[in-house]
């Protein structure tokens, strides 16, 4: 608790007072982006760079676009459980290999004593 008011507190990265009120740099224009659940993003591009049709929401991490009402489809999201499933097939052979080499490990470490 105390810890996480003072990082907060801190404001960490905060640029120097007074950068963002400086107009004088590069024109920059501000493009708003929605994405399927109604959350906004609004990333800003240099006046001449070419804005992209989609951008990540900086929210959910979902595909936005400066469509509102036609927000790119959300990819389709697999279940933890066939997440789950998915590790426990790879579990075979990287697991496999890694524990071979534990017991190495241990059986060496042993003969040392
Ligand atoms: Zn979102």
């Amino acid at each position: 608790m105390v810890g996480g008011n003072a990082i907060r507190g801190s404001r960490v990265g905060a640029g120097p007072m007074g950068e963002a009120e400086r107009g004088d740099s590069a024109p920059r224009r501000k493009v708003t982006y929605y994405c399927e659940h109604g959350h906004e993003s609004s990333p800003s591009f240099a006046a001449d760079a070419a804005i992209p049709e989609s951008w990540d929401c900086i929210r959910c991490g979902l595909p936005a676009s400066q469509d509102r009402e036609h927000p790119p489809a959300a990819p389709r999201i697999e279940p933890y459980k066939t997440h789950l499933a998915y590790v426990k097939e790879r579990r075979s052979d990287e697991d496999g290999a890694a524990i071979l080499e534990e017991a190495l490990q241990a059986l060496r470490k042993r003969r040392s004593l």
